[in-house]
């Protein structure tokens, strides 16, 4: 579903100053570098074989704890001056945010704050404490989570690290596409997971710079495509949340979002969204045909692919971007034969 085309978009990414530039990625890069992985560009055979163009996965899968997260959280821990880094950090994310904030922290030496609901279940806070950080456990919902992170800032003076609509966690995200670019010079299409924004309007930064001609496709679920109904608004609008097997794609983009709304408008030349079933296909495939244990928002380029949604021109990455899929829903995904 084409929202805009690709040459008006451009146009207006021309004329605009968009919040993160080539020049804060390229700082970024330089910033996390040894600090991060660099996730290895894997050639697919069966998915080249399939759309008759080179088709690579980026994956990110392979970061020390299992997603792209660990980049925009390193990158905007170690922009702060010394001072806020040291009286702490705290964030609300359960998921791969959460992880990639008490990772960073405990590598950096600074203490870290997770606030999260008493309906967080066990595995999940127990995988955040053994990352070291300190758990909050608040009220009944996500918002009473992020209550409390805001209280934390105003009381104890603690730095929040926001999941996605912030300069520095976007230019951390967006050091996956000066890989892409450097690993694939002729890359004509990139496919990326789209939630909050935060990874799709890196990576679209840094690619539209290096390569205009290239174009950044933005995949998401039917069931809750937040940016995707911001876009046809033409403001950040109040979505309503489902389950999804692609969950670390589910949340809105915030209603006073500043940073990844305006880059994903002007950068992102389509966004293709995609059923259940179709998610379930791209972890199956992940998991038969690459070797790869991938969640349902690590697969939803493959399923993009396999759905015969896109339209590949040329050279493509595919951003495999987490995986941390509890192992009874893998196993139970990956038994069924269709879907
Ligand atoms: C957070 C996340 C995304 C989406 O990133 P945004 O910056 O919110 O768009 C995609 N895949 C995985 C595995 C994630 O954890």
């Amino acid at each position: 579903m084409t929202i805009m085309k690709s040459e008006d978009r451009f146009r207006l990414g021309e004329d605009k100053v968009l919040p993160v530039a080539l020049a804060d990625v390229e700082r970024a890069a330089a910033r996390i570098h040894g600090r991060v992985t660099r996730a290895p560009l894997v050639a697919s055979p069966t998915l080249s074989e399939r759309t008759g163009q080179p088709v690579h996965l980026k994956l990110e899968t392979r970061q020390p704890i299992g997603a792209f997260k660990l980049r925009g959280a390193m990158n905007a821990i170690l922009s702060l001056d010394d001072t806020a880094r040291q009286r702490g950090l705290v964030t609300a994310s359960t998921g791969n945010h959460g992880r990639a904030v008490a990772y960073a922290a405990r590598e950096l030496g600074v203490p870290a704050v997770i606030c999260m609901s008493s309906l967080v279940p066990d595995n999940k806070v127990e995988a955040i404490r053994a990352l070291g950080a300190q758990i909050c456990i608040v009220g009944a919902s996500q918002d009473d989570a992020q209550e409390e992170v805001e209280r934390l800032v105003r009381t104890s003076g603690l730095t929040p690290i926001p999941p996605f609509d912030d300069v520095d966690v976007v230019a951390g995200q967006g050091t996956i596409g000066l890989e892409i670019v450097e690993d694939l010079p002729d890359l004509a299409t990139v496919l990326v997971p789209l939630s909050g924004g935060g990874l799709a309007g890196g990576i679209a930064a840094a690619v539209k710079a290096l390569k205009p001609q290239a174009h950044v496709i933005g995949i998401s679920m039917e069931r809750g495509a937040a940016m995707h109904a911001a876009i046809k608004a033409g403001k950040p609008v109040a979505i309503r949340e489902e389950e999804t097997l692609a969950d670390s794609l589910g949340g809105g983009i915030g209603l006073a979002n500043r940073v990844t709304f305006a880059i994903c408008r002007d950068l992102l030349d389509d966004i293709v969204l995609l059923t259940e079933d179709e998610i379930a296909a791209g972890i199956r495939h992940a998991a038969r045909q690459e070797g790869e244990v991938v969640e349902g928002a690590g697969a939803v380029g493959i399923a993009a692919i396999l759905a015969g949604k896109v339209q590949l021109s040329g050279p493509t990455a595919v951003i495999v971007s987490g995986g941390n899929i509890d192992a009874e829903t893998h196993r139970h995904i990956i038994g069924r034969s269709t879907g």
